[in-house]
């Protein structure tokens, strides 16, 4: 069965023929329907239309339908409407009537697939008139644009109209021939073919271009078309390089940092080109970041950074390698010999005070200079050298610049076995105490004892303590050590006679776990001493740390009832403004003052200067390593309060004490 409708009419307009599709279509039986007038199938606002047309043509007038498809629209019983292809033909019965037959076809599915094609097309071209990057088409073989999208024109800064139908050698002569050898390339390769550049805007501006080709085959696989996709990466590329930047750079200096300095040691070596590596170390930036803040650090090591940079020449390197470390590379033949310049040139322009917004500071540096090949044969190898050196120059008091030389291998290898034999040291328990006396000048008589470490290591001899303390701060062990030496200082000093006290040296490392004030209050509880028979002897370089932190420990111990000396006075960093944050018991004025005291009006105006802060801040003042009868008058006249010295009594072992305590009782 057809699913067209069929029907007739005669010459005055009325239903003859209704088949079963147009039955279904319409929504109206043949018996409803035939009899009836044809307009009942036409939407009301056509009627009249149809009306005068239909009698025209039953009259034998012009018919504008007649023997061809129209669309039109049609109604069902429902009076919903809908498009319709009529195929309309007229005979003349034997009577000489006219009469009408039409074929009807529903193109509603049709006409709603023409629609869709046309929304998805106006989609479609929407997206790539919208699309932010330049879109195109071309035919392969004949290389003439069929689509360039809106983007696309802005970016080759062209109208979009130029395009189709042409060439890339027609629009663009001089460059148009390389862009369509690129569309060639792709044509004759399978996948994207991707080629970067750099295009200069007729504005100036320097753009980065990539653009992605594909080539698209006939069913037959010869290519079709070429489309292509041009985006502007401009700024993709610019933060690529940013980031690429800030990974070989240093964010608060702009200096290079330390995978960037390592790869170019590597590059040099590789290369066997010589160079000098310049290791540089702050003295006293802890300190200053500690007492102003890391705001005023900051500043500081941005200046450092630009003082070393006005040192440098094209060519050479710069780095921050660590917080206050930083490295400088000279690079070429004469570098060796421009190290020396350099080296003091580094220590003097870092010895000129910073002045911070805030601040005037003086960090001063120390510099280690070792040379690539003579001084190492691998980078590391001469990274090592020169931190060797560097390690040197802070040992010669700081400020200075020293260069790597094979000794320094030795004094290393030095100190890596005195780390090793410490550890052993400690774990068997071979460290112990000597005891020096210390006298109240007025009477004569012993009021305390300083504790001193002493080490005898079997092959080695005695080690100064000096050497093992700072073996021991270095290799982390010293809080382990401290403690068992203050353990054996209390129980030795528990066993004494009276109020005699015993004082203690203190690493500054010890107050850094923040643990000390619980630990010693533990250990005079296990020992049973009394806390006002404990003197902790602190050095100024304490306080060269963490300030307000150290401060609130000395206070707590303080609170024990301790008392806490300043010892060394004089050879370090010493600021009066101490005295005025914490009340010290009593000062040591260094060795160094005493010695010099019988010959230098300096050393003397120290001394008495140090006795006046003393009396007005009512604190002992100890003078320390007296050794001559000279000395000792020249500070009982200036009014130091105590004395100790190897001319009073030499350090001896605990057993000894006693009989000393003795003696001088007897003797006073
Ligand atoms: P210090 O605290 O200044 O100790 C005084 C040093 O001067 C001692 O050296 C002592 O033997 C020495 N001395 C005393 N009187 C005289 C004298 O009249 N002439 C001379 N030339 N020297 C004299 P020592 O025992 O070698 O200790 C050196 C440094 O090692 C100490 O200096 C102290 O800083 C450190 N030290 C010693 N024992 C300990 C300890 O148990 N813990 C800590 N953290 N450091 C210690």
């Amino acid at each position: 069965m057809t699913s067209d409708a069929i029907l007739c009419a005669d010459d005055i307009g009325r239903i003859t023929f209704w088949n079963a599709a147009a039955e279904a279509m319409f929504g109206r039986s043949a018996a409803d329907t035939i009899g009836a007038e044809l307009s009942i199938i036409v939407p009301p606002a056509l009627r009249a239309a149809h009306r005068a047309g239909f009698a025209s043509a039953a009259q034998g007038g012009y018919m504008k339908l007649a023997g061809k498809s129209v669309e039109l629209t049609a109604i069902k019983a429902d009076g919903s409407e809908f498009p319709i292809e009529l195929s309309l033909g007229r005979w003349q019965d034997e009577k000489g009537f006219h009469a009408f037959a039409a074929i009807i076809r529903d193109v509603s599915a049709r006409k709603l697939l023409q629609y869709e094609r046309e929304q998805a097309w106006a989609f479609l071209n929407t997206v790539i008139e919208h699309l932010p990057a330049m879109l195109f088409v071309k035919e392969a073989d004949t290389q003439r644009y069929l689509l360039m999208n809106k983007a696309g024109a802005a970016i080759a800064e062209r109208p979009q109209s130029d395009f189709l139908g042409r060439t890339d050698s027609e629009l663009f002569p001089g460059r148009g021939e390389g862009y369509e050898a690129r569309d060639r390339a792709a044509c004759a390769t399978p996948g994207v073919h991707v080629y970067e550049s750099e295009h200069l805007r007729a504005d100036g501006q320097l753009v980065h271009l990539r653009t992605q080709r594909l080539r698209i085959d006939t069913p037959q696989g010869d290519a079709r078309y070429l489309l292509g996709m041009t985006e502007d990466v401009t700024e993709a590329r610019r933060a690529q390089a940013e980031v690429a930047r800030l990974g070989a750079y240093d964010a608060l200096t702009s200096l290079r940092n330390r995978a960037s300095y390592v790869r170019r040691l590597d590059m040099l070596a590789a290369a066997a080109a010589p160079f000098a590596l310049l290791s540089i170390d702050l003295d006293r930036f802890k300190a200053v970041n500690d007492q102003f803040g890391h705001l005023v650090g900051d500043e500081v090591l941005i200046q450092v950074a630009q003082r070393l940079s006005e040192l440098t020449a094209p060519g050479d390197l710069i780095a921050r390698v660590g917080g206050d470390e930083f490295v400088m590379v000279l690079t070429g033949d004469e570098a060796a010999e421009q190290s020396h310049g350099i080296a003091d040139a580094i220590v003097t322009a870092l010895e000129e005070p910073i002045k911070t917004e805030r601040v005037r500071t003086h960090v001063g540096a120390s510099v280690g200079v070792a040379l690539y090949p003579s001084d190492g044969s691998t980078p590391e190898a001469v990274r090592q050298a020169s931190d060797l050196a560097l390690y040197r120059a802070k040992d010669h008091g700081r400020g200075t610049a020293c260069f790597y030389n094979e000794a320094m291998d030795a004094a290393a290898r030095n100190r890596q076995f005195l780390e090793i034999a410490l550890r052993d040291a400690i774990r068997n328990d071979e460290m112990t105490l000597a005891f020096q006396p210390v006298i109240l000048i007025e009477t004569g008589v012993i009021t305390s004892f300083e504790a001193l470490a002493r080490w005898t290591h079997a092959d080695r001899g005695a080690i100064a303590p000096c050497d093992f303390i700072q073996a021991a701060e270095r290799c982390g062990l010293i809080e382990e050590l401290g403690t068992n030496l203050l353990r054996k200082a209390c129980v030795e000093a528990a066993r004494w006679p009276g109020d005699v006290q015993i004082a203690v040296n203190l690493s500054p490392l010890q107050f850094q776990s923040g643990h000390l004030c619980e630990r010693v209050r533990q250990i005079l509880e296990e020992t049973g001493l009394a806390a006002q028979r404990l003197q902790l002897e602190v050095t100024e370089s304490l306080l060269m740390r963490d300030v307000d932190q150290t401060f609130e420990q000395l206070s707590q111990l303080r609170l024990l009832g301790i008392q806490i000396l300043m010892g060394d006075f004089g050879v370090g960093y010493s600021s009066l403004g101490y005295f005025e944050r914490f009340p010290f018991d009593k000062v040591k004025i260094d060795r160094s003052f005493i010695n010099a005291a019988p010959t230098s009006r300096a050393s003397q105006a120290i001394i008495k200067a140090v006795v006046q802060l003393g009396t007005s801040l009512n604190m002992g003042v100890v003078a320390e390593g007296v050794e001559t009868n000279e000395q000792m008058e020249m500070l009982t006249a200036l009014g130091c309060s105590h004395v100790q010295g190897y001319l009073l009594g030499k350090p001896m072992q605990g057993s000894d004490v006693l009989y000393h305590l003795h003696r001088n009782s007897s003797n006073c």
